[in-house]
C-alpha cells in the first residue's frame, strides 16, 4: 500500500515546527520514527497534506537529569534510551520496557515522544509514564505548559494534545533510592503489541511496603493507572492477601477488546498475571 501524495516539511526549531503545525492545521501532522504514522497512512487511516518532521530539531533530542528530574527529549529513541549511561543508572525500568517494543529496527527510529502521544493503548511508555509519575511538556501557538502522563490519555487516539501543539520532553522525577521495579509483558511473538502488560515500583522499609504504583498497557481504551491496586501493597509485608487485593483491584479496571490477543476474559486475567509477576520482580530487586 502506497501513502497519500504530501509535502515534507523540515523545520530545526520547535517555534518553527509549531508554526508550520499552525499554518497547515488539520492537514499537517508532526512525524517523528513513523512507525506508527507511516503503517496509518499506508492504509489510508491517514492521509495529512503536510508532514512535520520533528528529527532535525536537536532540542528536542537527549537525555539528561535536572533538579531530581531525568529529561528525556521527545525525540529520543527506544535505541538511544537503551543504551543510555542516565537511564540505566536512575531509570532501568525504562531500558527494560523499551527492550520489549517490537524489534532493534523499529527501536533505532520509533521515538519516545511518538510512542506516548500516538494515543494507542498498545503503545508500551504510556502506562510506563503513569507508573512512574512523568510529566509532559507541550509547546504550541499559546506557549508551553505541562500535563502530567495520568492526565493525557482520553480514549484510543485522543489525547490532551490540542490542535498545533507538540509533545517536546518528558519530565520524570527520579524514583527514591532502593526502589524495586519490573514491566512484564505477554505477547504472542517477539515483536508484537502487548496481549497484557504491567509496570510496577515499589519500595520497602524492612519487610513492609511504604510505597507502590501500578500501571497496566493494552487492556483498555487508554493507558491504565491503577491506584487502588497499589493502595492494596501499601502498608502489607507483600503477602499473598494485599498481592491477591492488588491483582484483583488492577483487573477490575480492565476493559479490553476481543481480538486476535484473545478473549476479554482472558486479557484481564493476563493483566492479572503480568501484575502478580512485576510484583515479585520488583520486590526481589528493591533494597
Ligand atoms: C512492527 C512494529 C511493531 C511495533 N511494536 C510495538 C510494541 O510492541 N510496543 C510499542 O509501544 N510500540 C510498538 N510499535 C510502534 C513503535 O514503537 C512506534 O515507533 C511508536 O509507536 C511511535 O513512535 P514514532 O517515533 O515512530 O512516531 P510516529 O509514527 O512518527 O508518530 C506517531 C504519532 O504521534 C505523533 N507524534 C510523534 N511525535 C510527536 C511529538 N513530539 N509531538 C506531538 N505528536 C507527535 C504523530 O503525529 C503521530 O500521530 C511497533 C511498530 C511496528 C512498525
Amino acid at each position: 500500500m502506497i501513502p497519500g501524495s504530501f509535502d515534507y516539511h523540515c523545520p530545526t526549531t520547535v517555534d518553527e515546527a509549531v508554526a508550520l503545525l499552525g499554518e497547515y492545521g488539520e492537514e499537517a501532522r508532526a512525524i517523528a520514527g513513523g512507525h506508527s504514522l507511516i503503517p496509518m497512512m499506508k492504509l489510508r487511516l491517514a492521509a495529512p497534506e503536510h508532514l512535520i518532521d520533528l528529527r532535525r530539531i536537536d532540542s528536542m533530542r537527549g537525555i539528561s537529569r535536572d533538579a531530581g528530574s531525568i529529561v528525556i527529549g521527545a525525540t529520543t529513541t527506544q535505541a538511544e534510551i537503551i543504551v543510555s549511561p542516565v537511564i540505566a543508572a536512575d531509570l532501568p525500568i525504562l531500558s527494560e520496557t523499551a527492550t520489549l517494543i517490537a524489534d532493534p529496527q523499529v527501536r533505532a527510529v520509533g521515538t519516545i515522544g511518538g510512542n506516548v502521544a500516538n494515543g494507542d493503548p498498545g503503545n508500551d511508555m504510556p502506562a510506563l509514564m503513569q507508573c512512574l509519575g512523568a510529566d509532559y511538556v507541550l509547546k504550541g501557538p499559546g506557549g508551553e505548559r505541562t500535563v502530567a502522563a495520568r492526565d493525557f490519555y482520553e480514549g484510543t487516539y485522543f489525547t490532551a494534545l490540542e490542535e498545533g501543539e507538540l509533545l517536546t520532553a518528558i519530565r520524570i522525577p527520579q524514583p527514591p533510592a532502593g526502589i524495586g521495579w519490573a514491566y512484564e509483558k505477554l505477547k504472542r511473538k517477539v515483536g508484537d503489541y502487548a496481549t497484557a502488560a504491567a509496570a510496577v515500583l515499589l519500595k520497602m522499609d524492612g519487610d513492609t511496603c511504604s510505597f507502590a504504583s501500578v500501571a497496566l498497557t493494552n487492556v483498555g481504551d487508554t493507558p491504565l493507572f491503577a491506584a487502588e491496586a497499589a493502595e492494596a501493597l501499601v502498608g502489607s509485608k507483600l503477602d499473598a492477601a494485599a498481592i491477591n487485593a492488588a491483582v484483583a483491584a488492577a483487573e477490575a479496571i480492565t476493559n479490553p477488546a476481543s481480538d486476535g490477543r484473545g478473549p476479554a476474559e482472558y486479557r484481564t486475567k493476563m493483566a492479572g498475571v503480568m501484575v502478580r509477576r512485576a510484583i515479585a520482580r520488583a520486590r526481589n530487586r528493591a533494597a
